[in-house]
């Protein structure tokens, strides 16, 4: 498997035309997988915003001072209630915002970025990923899995996980085959738009490198079933129930 980035893409604004800019730069194969940073989705489809246009609702209000008492930074309200907007849900309020972005996506902040984003204060993740991926997909006939940079949690660091995908199921399911010794594997359904994304993100770069499009080459997914199960049922997350009950005291 090669992994290797698309050079010399521009920076990116509204109404762009990035599979046009993908194509002009890189000659893809049937197999490829394109993989994009969702900050240059987001800014092709005019999704850099201002605060200016989140005034702090009462709630917005409470929850940045709830923030700055708990981490000493004063967060601006309108932040936070630019990410109540584009959330469905709020797991934790302090010591972060642990939102439940309106797709599913469950990540700090709403995935809302503040660097790589001039010309405005905030760059929030594309409405409908996958839906963008699919237009993307379509455009350049390979497989698109749109990226972002995300915490996990028991670890430190961040790393790269699908926030959409079109054109391969987002998940490989390996039950029902056999280990070396024979024995049957019960449950191991393998999340490869996740470590695709985490592959492309090693190589897209965190900074200024500006290198948004990364092309996975001589990668099959293989004779296995599919499924495009990413994102945990409510009824199936015991995290997300145990944030539900409980609260930050510090
Ligand atoms: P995220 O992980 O989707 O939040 O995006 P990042 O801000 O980490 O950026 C990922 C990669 O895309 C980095 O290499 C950035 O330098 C690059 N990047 C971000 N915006 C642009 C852009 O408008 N044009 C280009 N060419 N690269 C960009
Ligand atoms: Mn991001
Ligand atoms: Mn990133």
């Amino acid at each position: 498997m090669e992994t290797f980035a698309v050079e010399e893409l521009p920076e990116i604004s509204e109404s762009d035309d990035l599979a046009g800019l993908v194509e002009e730069r890189v000659d893809l194969e049937d197999g490829d997988v394109l993989c994009v940073a969702s900050t240059v989705v987001s800014k092709a489809e005019g999704r850099k915003a201002d605060l200016s246009a989140f005034p702090a609702s009462e709630r917005a209000e409470a929850i940045a001072d709830r923030l700055e008492s708990v981490t000493g930074d004063r967060k601006d309200p309108r932040f936070a209630q630019a990410v109540l907007e584009e959330s469905e849900a709020l797991l934790t309020e302090a010591p972060f915002l642990l939102a439940v972005t309106r797709f599913g996506h469950i990540t700090v902040n709403a995935g809302i970025d503040r660097s790589n984003v001039p010309g405005a204060d905030l760059l929030l993740l594309p409405e409908a990923p996958s839906d963008s991926a699919e237009r993307l997909s379509e455009a350049l006939s390979v497989p698109v899995i749109v990226t972002d940079t995300s915490g996990r949690p028991f670890r430190y660091g961040q790393r790269g996980v699908a926030v959409g995908w079109a054109g391969l199921s987002a998940a490989r399911d390996w039950r029902g085959e056999s280990d070396r010794d024979g024995r049957e594997l019960g449950v191991t359904v393998q999340a490869v738009v996740d470590e695709l994304a985490a592959t492309a993100n090693l190589v897209a770069g965190e900074g200024g490198g500006g290198t948004p499009a990364v092309v996975v080459r001589g990668w099959s997914f293989g004779d296995h079933a599919g499924s495009d199960d990413l994102f945990r049922r409510e009824e199936d997350d015991i995290v997300r129930e145990a944030l539900q009950e409980w609260a930050f005291d510090g």
